[in-house]
């Protein structure tokens, strides 16, 4: 079968004929029919320091796809050939203390689709039943195939109660946009999303956040003033990894605010901890998503009419993966979708 390899440890990726991955009794297979490209793809592409310890080369990378189901092992019975399903890109152990405990998002042993094991930029994956999500007759393909990072905007926008609250997020990436478009779905009051990034800022105007603002020449002190409001964000996103940003979110957090932190820092960051102490804030990191809750909120809110298509905006053929990993790259591009098959 065709797939992506990263098969030299140097910056690139490779186009490849490789074996179909074979099943064991507990597996599925599945044609792969679309796939998202994520940071984490980049960063492999580009073979940084954390690519370098962390991927084993030769590997079949990507984890955001959907595809459909075409042979289950002898032990699988709820699944069937013609299931449309995505892959949680989280192997759990199953045996820590966490697992054992049914929480199985805080597993201490957590394998990589694509980063640490083989992953779904292929004609094909194999992945075992547990870690599959059958999806809903009709759902469109190219948002099923970006259920992996809708689900880390659930997971985060979703940690905190934010019914009729006034949330702050920042980064308008295309996890940052989906995560503020679910807290609008979730009855906040005001959301207010900030990016250094006028493409970006655009696509998060679109989807009908309150305020877009760009942090470059607007502060969230004047609008907070300008929403009327005037004790601060009682719930925060980090969806940039951005020093600056996290520091903005602390000082605009209502005494009390919740905070939790998706954004992946590129190094250490320090904060003024006397606000975090003063105001009581509450900071809480995310990663991944919840086994299976976040996502059976995905596919039930996008049955209740949260409609997270606007953030796909590009769309190529597998073959052109160099185009769309330089549209990715380029910073004027929400989710950048491939096409494996119809
Ligand atoms: P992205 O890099 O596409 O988006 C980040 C955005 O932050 C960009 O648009 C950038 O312009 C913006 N930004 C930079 N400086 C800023 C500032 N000072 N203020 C406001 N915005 C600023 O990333 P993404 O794919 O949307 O993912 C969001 C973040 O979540 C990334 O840091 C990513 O590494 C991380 N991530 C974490 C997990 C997890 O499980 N914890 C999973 C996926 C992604
Ligand atoms: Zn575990």
């Amino acid at each position: 079968m065709k797939a992506l390899v990263k098969s030299r440890a140097e910056p690139g990726l490779w186009l490849q004929d490789v074996p179909e991955p074979t099943i064991g009794i507990n597996d599925l297979l599945i044609r792969v029919l679309r796939t998202g490209i994520c940071g984490t793809d980049l960063h492999i592409y580009d073979w940084d320091a954390w690519a370098q310890r962390t991927v084993p080369v030769p590997l079949v990378i990507g984890h955001e796809f959907v595809g459909e189901v075409v042979e289950v092992g002898s032990n699988v019975n709820d699944f069937h050939p013609g299931d449309l399903v995505s892959g949680e890109g989280h192997l759990v152990c199953g045996r820590c203390r966490n697992c054992m405990a049914g929480r199985r998002h805080l597993c201490a042993h957590t394998q990589g689709v694509g980063v640490n094991r083989a992953g779904a930029f292929a004609e094909y994956i194999a992945l075992p039943m547990t870690n599959v999500w059958r999806h809903h007759a009709g759902i469109d393909l190219d948002v099923a195939a970006i259920f992996d990072p809708f689900g880390n905007a659930v997971h985060t926008a979703l940690t905190f109660p934010v019914l009729g609250e006034d949330v702050l997020v920042t980064g308008a990436g295309p996890i940052g946009v989906m995560a503020a478009m679910v807290v609008c779905h979730a009855g906040a009051r005001h959301v207010v999303i900030t990016d250094v990034n006028d493409y970006r800022l655009d696509l998060a105007h679109r989807v009908g956040v309150t305020r877009a603002v760009d942090i470059r020449d607007t502060t969230l002190a004047v609008v907070q003033r300008e929403l009327g409001m005037t004790e601060g964000f009682d719930v925060g996103l980090e969806m940039s990894g951005n020093a600056t940003a996290l520091r903005d979110m602390l000082a605009n957090m209502a005494h009390g605010g919740r905070i939790a932190l998706l954004g992946l820092p590129t190094a250490e960051i320090a904060i003024d901890w006397t606000v975090v102490v003063f105001n009581m804030l509450t900071i809480k990191g995310i990663y991944g998503r919840e086994m299976y809750e976040t996502w059976y909120m995905m596919s039930s809110m996008l049955q209740s009419g949260l409609d997270i298509s606007p953030v796909i905006t590009h769309r190529f053929a597998f073959t052109e993966y160099e185009d769309a990993f330089a549209a990715a790259r380029s910073g004027h591009a929400g989710k950048v979708i491939l096409r494996w098959a119809e």
